[in-house]
């Protein structure tokens, strides 16, 4: 590691990368007085917000396909989630190989799109002030660089994630109550913040949901398949505005029922509990510099310029050409246009980028020509 530098330039930038060739290049997000000085003599004068999207930690059910393991001691290598114990040779150390594809990336994306309509309409944030990179692996980075977000700090920073992981919120607080032996009254779709992501969180599931989630929100199945079976006149009686009351008498909601219909919209709507978010609560953070490549796949992290058309394993390419590698074992993958794979034991000629995608994951070496 070579921190504490202050670059003042381009060129000294660029220099500097020849100089040290590294495989992964970081910025701070703090601003400092004097930035090259020790940590305690830098005086911090603020930071970005940023945010950290990565699939890594969103469950998905890709993973199982194409992670890998790797026995330090025989060497077995296989797919799917690392054993506690080798079954070859009993041992218990191993090599982790994390891959990504499309379906974690989409994962990914998903609960970027979250995140912006969070910034943008509960805390004000106009989009032109977010940027989203791409970290050249399994996910994304927000980043907002305005002077009111600068000054924030750690326990600041920390009611923004709690605020977006809905975290402590009870939604009898939130638009939603009920006095004894009266009908219940709530907060509806168009409503701001976490009243109205809950209110449409509760539309789709009422007119949506499969019998499994109506199940999982607290009814029997026979009330869910009743449910499901009268959604033409509940969504007749509704027109767009839920109706508590008169859905609490229809279905005999208890309490404890919307209790935890609350929790499934508080789920759906908000971002994952495994979101890294030490990432956006520590103010001296470093963060991988854009229109750098990823050392652990070969891809630019880069802005991305229009997120609906994005293609991470497109846009992001560095390399052109084809080159000669010696697989020991890969997963199926695409690059640009094209699916590789899965390979074992096999010389294989791809694209660059593809066959740098498997050096930079370890799984092949260059062969010779
Ligand atoms: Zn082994
Ligand atoms: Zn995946």
């Amino acid at each position: 590691m070579t921190r504490h530098k202050a670059i003042a330039s381009h060129e000294e930038l660029v220099d500097i990368i020849r100089a040290l060739v590294p495989s992964d290049i970081y910025y701070s997000t703090a601003y400092y007085a004097r930035p090259a000085e020790e940590m305690e003599r830098k005086s911090w004068l603020g930071s970005d917000l940023v945010f950290d999207v990565d699939a890594d930690h969103i469950e998905t059910s890709c993973k199982a396909a194409h992670d890998m393991w790797r026995c330090n001691s025989c060497g077995l290598t296989k797919r799917g989630n690392c054993p506690a114990q080798c079954p070859n040779c009993g041992k218990t150390k191993f090599e982790e190989r994390t891959w990504f594809c499309d379906e974690c990336l989409k994962a990914a994306k998903n609960e970027v799109v979250k995140l912006v309509d969070f910034l943008r309409n509960d805390f004000g944030i106009p989009e032109q002030d977010m940027r989203i990179f791409f970290s050249g692996h399994r996910g994304y980075h927000l980043h907002v660089r305005t002077e009111e977000v600068r000054k924030l700090d750690e326990s600041q920073r920390k009611e923004i994630v709690d605020y977006v992981l809905g975290l402590g919120l009870d939604a009898f607080y939130q638009g939603l109550y009920k006095k004894p032996r009266d009908a219940i009254v709530g907060p509806q779709r168009e409503d701001p913040g976490w009243r109205g992501r809950f209110a449409r969180g509760i539309y789709r599931l009422v007119l949506e949901g499969t019998e499994d989630e109506l199940v999982k929100m607290g009814f029997t199945p026979r009330l869910a398949r009743r449910i499901i079976r009268e959604r033409p006149q509940i969504q007749e009686e509704w027109r767009g505005k839920i109706l508590w009351g008169e859905f609490e008498d229809r279905f005999h909601v208890k309490d404890t029922t919307w209790r935890s219909i609350i929790e499934q919209a508080v789920l759906k709507g908000a971002l994952p509990a495994e979101i890294d978010t030490v990432v956006t609560t520590d103010t001296h953070r470093l963060i991988r510099l854009p229109e750098t490549l990823n050392g652990k796949t070969g891809l630019r992290a880069m802005a991305v310029p229009n997120f609906d058309t994005f293609d991470p394993f497109t846009d992001p390419i560095a390399f052109e050409g084809e080159e000669t590698v010696r697989v020991i074992e890969a997963p199926a993958f695409r690059m640009g246009k094209t699916t590789y794979g899965p390979y074992t034991e096999e010389d294989v000629t791809v694209q660059a980028a593809a066959a740098m995608l498997l050096l930079c994951k370890g799984v092949g070496r260059p062969v010779q020509k």
